[in-house]
């Protein structure tokens, strides 16, 4: 992917940021106001963005990565190679616990995933440091068919 893998060439993570915060101002967030957006680019080449969802029944609302991840899906991708998340919280704004194990799924451990305020990227993490000795799908090898 660049000469720095597993980091992309500066103009994709521009690319990737520039999607995130389109897609953060469809975020549905009437309760928190709190408004995020995920961009994923998948080894494909092809960029797949979600936004957060709440609901009136709180814990039915999706995170932006939720959403992210299902338009991958949807597009027929199955791999995240870079993670953007862009929201405006005041510190670096990382995925929830639940949304490190959703992009786990689709993650190699050194998937680089960029933390991302109004003003750009405030933080890099490999998805080894966000979800350290985690459970993924090659645990299952063995047990499933
Ligand atoms: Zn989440």
């Amino acid at each position: 992917m660049s000469e720095n893998w597993p980091y992309p060439p500066e103009h994709r993570v521009a690319e990737l940021f520039a999607a995130a915060k389109r897609v953060q101002e469809q975020a549905y967030a009437p309760y928190s106001h709190f408004l995020v957006g995920a961009a994923i680019l998948s080894s494909s080449g092809r960029i797949h963005v979600g936004c957060n969802v709440e609901n009136a029944a709180y814990p039915v609302g999706t995170c932006a990565e939720a959403g992210a991840i299902a338009a991958m899906c949807a597009a027929g991708d199955r791999d995240i190679a870079v993670l953007v998340t862009i929201c405006d919280s005041v510190d670096v704004g990382t995925c929830c616990g639940g949304c490190r194990q959703r992009v786990r799924e689709f993650a190699q451990p050194s998937t680089p995933i960029y933390a991302c305020g109004p003003d750009g990227v405030r933080a890099t993490f490999t998805m080894e440091s966000l979800l350290p000795t985690s459970f993924g799908p090659e645990n299952l090898s063995g047990f499933v068919s």
